[in-house]
């Protein structure tokens, strides 16, 4: 599965079509909206995730483009908040990439930022919520 962060621009003239409907329709595309100010006949602007396979997703992308939406990617980075975890060791079990792992002698939970994908599954299953996404400061005005 390939997933991406997007803020999408429209035009004046392309906020009235069903435009975002069509990359489910057309490339099998998944889209999850976080934000939206669309108006028909004013620019409008809309922060969503976009995923698929990948070949799907630059598909998509392209066929956003030929639609004259502009497109800005929005970077989002995984953090662990050593303040409140409880090295309890659930995030270790489920991290596909080994970017969180225990150190056997202090029994201490270890992240490693280089190999962590933003997979966000340690997201959901942390109990404290001490695993945090931060985005980048280019998405703050629209969240
Ligand atoms: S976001 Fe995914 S890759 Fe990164 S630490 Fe969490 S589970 Fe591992
Ligand atoms: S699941 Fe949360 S509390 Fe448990 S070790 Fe991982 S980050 Fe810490």
């Amino acid at each position: 599965m390939y997933r991406k962060m997007l803020v999408l621009r429209f035009s004046a003239e392309t906020t009235g079509e069903p435009i975002v409907c069509n990359l489910s329709r057309d490339f099998n595309l998944c889209f999850n909206i976080l934000r939206a100010q669309i108006v028909p006949g004013e620019e409008g602007i809309m922060v969503l995730e976009i995923s698929g396979n990948k070949r799907d997703v630059i598909r998509g992308l392209s066929y956003l483009r030929a639609k004259s939406v502009t497109i800005k990617p929005v970077e989002r980075e995984i953090r662990k908040n050593n303040d409140i975890c409880i090295q309890c060791g659930a995030c270790t079990g489920i991290c596909p990439t080994k970017a969180l792992s225990i150190n056997r002698q202090t029994m201490e939970v270890l992240f490693d930022p280089k190999l962590c994908t933003a997979c966000e599954m340690c997201v959901s299953i942390c109990p404290v919520k001490a695993m945090e996404i931060r985005f980048s400061k280019e998405l703050m005005p629209y969240l």
